[in-house]
């Protein structure tokens, strides 16, 4: 991709290859180009990309475990009480996550151990009605997506969305813009709002090259 090679200083972010750098951040260009939908409309698409569950740091595990008796009290019919099933027995050495290991949440009647029957996240209900930011319990994956990392780079997750009829790679007709205009939230968490404002700067560069 040599042709968006140009014009960028590089401590700004340049187009190197398929990627651009902002902050300490490697980035895909896919987040250009891939589409999303408005908003989670969850009535509408019932959570789908829950159903199979997140892996989480093993920090995040920590956490979750610690505020259990809260967490337990917004947890439904649907979802197990028996806190030794709320994630899998075996970790996973995986450089994407902070600590370098990662475990699975379980999946329970067909969802995520965490998906209440409304296609909630109850650790984000559980966060809102004690005060907490609304993702202080939320996995950081789920918090990002339709973002995540794969081998250190900021990406769109393709592989997750192959899978989702509402939002995903194949649902262009409820698609209402790219990643990068639509998730401004999710970019703004893991970028910040100057890194967010450095990537959209360096979107304008690469759609003027696109278009030209
Ligand atoms: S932890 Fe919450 S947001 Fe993440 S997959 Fe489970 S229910 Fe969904």
């Amino acid at each position: 991709m040599s042709e968006l090679n140009v014009g960028v200083e590089p401590e700004r972010g340049a187009f190197q290859g398929k990627f651009v750098y902002v902050k300490n951040f490697k980035i895909d260009t896919i987040v250009f180009s891939a589409g999303f939908v408005p908003f989670c409309n969850v009535p509408v698409c019932r959570a789908n990309c829950c159903y199979w569950g997140v892996y989480v740091d093993l920090k995040e595990r920590e956490k979750i475990l610690a505020h259990k008796d809260l967490i337990l009290k917004f947890m439904d019919e649907t979802q197990p009480k028996d806190v030794e099933l709320w994630f899998e027995k075996e970790e996973w050495e995986d450089p994407d996550f902070p600590s370098g290991k990662c475990v699975g949440t379980n999946v329970y009647n067909d969802k995520c151990v965490f998906l209440t029957k409304e296609g909630y996240c109850v650790l984000q209900v559980s966060a809102v009605n004690s005060g907490m930011h609304q993702w202080a319990l939320k996995p950081f994956y789920c918090c990002i997506y339709p973002l995540t990392f794969w081998e250190g780079a900021l990406t769109y997750d393709d592989d997750h969305a192959e899978d989702l009829p509402y939002c995903g790679l194949r649902a262009t007709h409820n698609h209402a813009g790219p990643v990068i205009e639509i998730c401004k939230d999710e970019f703004i968490y893991v970028l910040g709002e100057d890194g967010y404002a450095e990537l959209l700067r360096i979107y304008d560069e690469w759609k003027k090259l696109k278009n030209k």
